[in-house]
């Protein structure tokens, strides 16, 4: 009777037991069959791409859509695998095959609509990747990004109003610095304004630059330029003076501009004043040495001497020392060959070095560059010192950098 109950307890369960058994076979049989050629494909695909080996990689996804040629990503896949072997016509083929699939989801045909654009952008068919971009635009999948395209685009084609229109949604969606961005924007529209005289819009789009970003050196500069050129002294320097406010240091590359402003307006007294005092609080050297060749024209090389030794004792700067030795050669006859001579081979030095650097990539260089020649940030390029451009013209005043 016991035995009789285990069978029968027993039984279902052994029933159970092979219907799992028989399940798991076919289970896996279909995923042998079906599904791990597959993934297998598309690992191997994938291992060949992050290999850069793009030839195997196109023919392991060749494999997979031989079995699946409907998958909209595995064509996607193929198509940018074309693009980025350069071989843009086939990418351009792929995807505007797919574009044409009937059935397509809003998403899907984006998507296909996306990719087609970067293939015309590698192609260089800018005109048709900037009109399906635009087309995106309002895409609730690939709005962003057909907008940072578009930004990408029009920064190359120096489009700076079209650029700007770009940033202005992106803003919306995105906190990055995008209001430094566009104040550079607003800065180039600026140059071009002033290139052709255009004062009113240049002042229009340098007061827009400030208001995107209140910090922007770049249009403080170019606003004490404009109106330096435009001889209105009093309001170029007090544009070069806010700069405190910015970031003194680049105080430096416009000592020059302020010289010639205060001697438009017969302020040279004040200027060394105020020369000193950049010096004091902000530790400019050049300033220094500015506020130095004032002293000599008023009093005499010995009394600019006198003010820039306790500075170089504290402050050891080349510039400083060069003009200190430059003065001396001049005072005292004996040595002063010598002396001469060691002026110019440390001006040389300097002048061979780096007085600007990119706080993103490192890229140095000799002037300042709004935008990093190197890495293509804006505004990394920033003043390192020393600073020695101490000749300006006043009719350059108004040419960029
Ligand atoms: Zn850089």
């Amino acid at each position: 009777m016991q035995v009789q109950a285990l069978i029968a307890l027993l039984l279902p369960l052994a029933a159970a037991s092979g219907w799992y058994t028989a399940r798991r076979h076919y289970q896996r049989k279909f995923l042998e069959e079906h599904v791990h050629p597959l993934t297998q494909a598309y690992r191997r695909g994938l291992n060949y791409l992050l290999d850069d080996k793009t030839d195997k990689a196109i023919a392991a996804v060749g494999q997979i859509l031989e079995q699946d040629d409907e998958s909209l990503e595995v064509q996607i896949a193929f198509g940018n695998l074309f693009r980025r072997r350069g071989e843009v016509e086939r990418a351009i083929e792929i995807h505007t095959r797919l574009r044409a699939t009937v059935g397509l989801t809003e998403s899907q045909r984006a998507r296909a609509d996306f990719e087609l654009a970067l293939d015309y952008l590698r192609a260089g068919l800018y005109d048709r990747s900037e009109s399906l971009f635009l087309s995106l635009v309002e895409s609730k999948t690939h709005g962003k990004p057909a907008l940072q395209q578009l930004l990408l685009i029009y920064q190359q084609q120096k489009e700076w109003q079209k650029a700007i229109d770009c940033i202005i949604p992106l803003r919306r969606v995105m906190k990055p610095k995008h209001g430094e961005t566009a104040a550079h924007f607003y800065c180039e529209l600026a140059e071009e304004a002033m290139n052709f005289h255009r004062l009113k819009d240049a002042r229009d789009y340098l007061a827009q630059a400030l208001k995107d970003d209140a910090h922007s050196v770049r249009a403080t500069i170019a606003k004490g330029r404009l109106e330096l050129g435009n001889g209105e002294y009093r309001q170029a320097f007090e544009s070069f003076q806010s700069l405190e406010g910015q970031n003194p240091i680049y105080l430096s590359v416009v000592l020059p501009h302020i010289r010639l402003c205060s001697e438009r307006l017969g302020q040279e007294r004040e200027l060394m004043d105020y020369l000193d005092a950049l010096y004091q609080s902000y530790g400019l050297v050049s300033a220094a040495v500015e506020c130095a060749i004032r002293l000599r024209q008023r009093d005499g090389i010995a009394a600019a001497i006198d003010y820039l030794i306790p500075i170089l004792e504290k402050t050891p700067d080349s510039l400083a020392i060069s003009h200190a030795l430059s003065m001396l050669s001049e005072d005292h006859h004996h040595g002063s060959q010598k002396m001469r001579r060691l002026s110019a081979l440390l001006k040389d030095m300097m002048e061979g070095g780096q007085q600007f650097c990119c706080e993103h990539c490192g890229f140095g260089s000799s002037q300042i560059y709004w935008r990093c020649p190197s890495c293509q940030y804006w505004g990394s390029v920033r003043p390192t010192g020393p600073f020695s451009a101490l000749d300006v013209q006043e009719d350059d005043s108004q040419k960029p950098r």
